[in-house]
């Protein structure tokens, strides 16, 4: 694995005198020590995107040759693509089969989708205002843009920034987290490989709230697309009002499957389980609160919890490996916090709710899946983010109290209708104030399809035209058009 982590900032790699231990969540070990950016670091990140964006080439550059340039780190994330899925396994516990089979090809997607497609909404579009004026409205890259990043999909969300961010010339400092920066890091080795002019993507690991606060607040930055959690969300929003900056919050949720009656119970029992317990529920997606019409609930109970049950816990890097650990003990301690709140409100666990006893897992960060009923409304597990295999099955009546159930939440980020009445799924979903609704479906990312949520849950979209768009302001140059060059403000004064 590789033994040094520098930071890469204007085209160089940098060690610093300052580290973090990264820690494989599987067995508790350090993996290695990254280098930590500190202030000065950050001062060099800020102005070498500033002076990139300002004097440098990259916005320039004609739209084939940026495509030219992201094309190689689409093909650089593929030909190194299984040194990258052992690394975000290592760093983060997801499942070698996960990070093989979509994190890392859906982040070499991502480039190639965002080359091909929406620059040429770059440019100019005249518009004839009147007889005697006339418009260009040029859209144009913003600017220096900040990514910051969660541990959770360090890749992958990671590339759908930056690739939005780059196709439309902006120059980024990107942000991983501090608990998950290594393949953040390998990232940029396949972007300087790439031939990218120096100081277009600055790679900075770094933590703590004096950091964030200098990188947010900066006058240089024009935009913060930011993912986390809805306290971090807060702290960046308070940090850029000291200077106006556009921003993208991608923040919390707890999202709402919503189960009727006609369904084939195996199908919906079997995608249910994948829509809470893949990377141990630490999807911001997460369906965490499922409600099942009444007729079908026993059975859909009984079936899943058995199911769950079974679901193999194991180290991340194996691939017979379903379930592997959560990020931190630190996570887990929260994970075990909820639960036993929850049962201190009348919950009952139906399914896991322990540490497993395995010895082979002992020094990981393990939790069973955990299937949990009797969940009031008012109880804090099923309105607050756990992030975690935590699951609350609930019934319900009909389609009046299924809008009502998911939508009785602070968060709207996404949900899932499951029917096979697709009138009754559609008019749920229109009903549902959320960003994203699944219809007999869950959890798949379309780069053609823009994503982020409503609520608390943010504003700003990622993917699709919306999503690259984000990325790009508009200018408006107006032309006058008048006989002989004599407008109407030139007779205001009756000069
Ligand atoms: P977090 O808020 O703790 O950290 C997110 C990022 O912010 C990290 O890079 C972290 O180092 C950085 N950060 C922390 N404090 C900061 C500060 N004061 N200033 C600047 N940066 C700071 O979130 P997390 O625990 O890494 O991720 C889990 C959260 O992310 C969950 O709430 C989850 O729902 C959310 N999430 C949302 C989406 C989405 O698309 N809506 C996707 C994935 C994760």
């Amino acid at each position: 694995m590789n033994s040094k982590c520098p930071l890469y900032i204007n085209g160089q790699f940098i060690e610093t005198a300052q580290k973090q231990n990264i820690i494989n969540p599987s067995t508790g070990k350090v993996i290695v020590e990254a280098s930590l950016a500190s202030l000065k670091e950050l001062e060099l990140a800020l102005s070498a995107a500033r002076k990139a964006f300002d004097h440098g080439p990259w916005p320039q550059f004609s739209l084939t040759e940026r495509q030219e340039f992201i094309f190689r780190i689409a093909q650089g994330i593929l030909d190194n693509a299984g040194l990258l899925a052992a690394l975000e396994t290592q760093n983060t516990g997801k499942p070698i089969k996960e990070t093989t089979f979509m994190d890392i090809p859906s982040s070499a997607k991502t480039f190639e989708f965002m080359a091909n497609n929406f620059i040429d909404y770059l440019g100019q579009e005249e518009v004839n205002v009147s007889s005697d004026t006339k418009a260009k409205l040029i859209r144009e890259p913003l600017g220096v843009v900040v990514l910051i990043v969660p541990w959770n999909y360090p890749l992958l969300i990671a590339c759908w920034k930056l690739a939005s961010a780059i196709a439309a010339g902006n120059t980024v400092i990107l942000k991983p987290s501090s608990l998950t920066p290594l393949t953040a890091l390998e990232l940029a080795k396949i972007i300087d490989q790439a031939g990218l002019p120096a100081g277009v993507v600055n790679v900075v690991n770094a933590s703590g709230a004096k950091i964030g606060e200098l990188l947010c607040a900066d006058k240089r930055v024009d935009m913060i697309s930011f993912t986390g959690s809805n306290e971090t969300g807060k702290q960046i929003l308070q940090y850029s009002s000291k200077n106006v900056k556009k921003m993208i919050m991608e923040l919390g949720g707890k999202s709402a499957s919503l189960i009727f009656n006609d369904v084939d119970l195996e199908v919906a029992v079997n995608s249910s389980l994948a829509s809470i317990f893949l990377n141990q529920g630490q999807m911001c997606t997460a369906m965490s609160r499922i409600f099942v019409q009444e007729a079908i609930y026993d059975n859909f109970l009984s079936s899943f919890a058995e199911k769950a049950s079974a679901i193999k816990l194991g180290l991340a890097d194996s691939f017979e490996t379903q379930m592997g650990p959560l990020i931190s003990d630190a996570q887990r301690k929260k994970v075990i916090a909820y639960i036993e709140k929850a049962k201190a409100e009348g919950a009952r666990i139906v399914g896991g709710g322990k540490i497993p006893e395995n010895a082979e897992l002992k020094n990981g960060y393990f939790f069973e899946p955990t299937v949990l009923v009797d969940v009031g409304a008012h109880s804090r597990i099923f309105k607050e983010e756990v992030f975690g295999p935590v699951v609350l099955i609930h019934k319900f009546s009909g389609l009046d109290e299924a809008a009502i159930l998911a939508n009785s939440v602070d968060f709207g980020l996404a949900a899932c209708v499951w029917s096979k009445d697709l009138f009754l799924a559609q008019e749920l979903a229109g009903r549902i104030n959320a960003g994203t609704v699944w219809i007999n479906t869950y959890g798949m990312f379309y780069n053609q399809l823009p994503y982020g949520g409503f609520k608390q849950s943010g504003f700003g979209k990622e993917l699709g035209r919306e999503g690259f768009l984000e990325y790009t302001r508009i200018k408006n140059v107006i032309l006058d058009q008048s006989a002989e060059g004599k407008p109407l403000v030139n007779y205001w004064y009756g000069f």
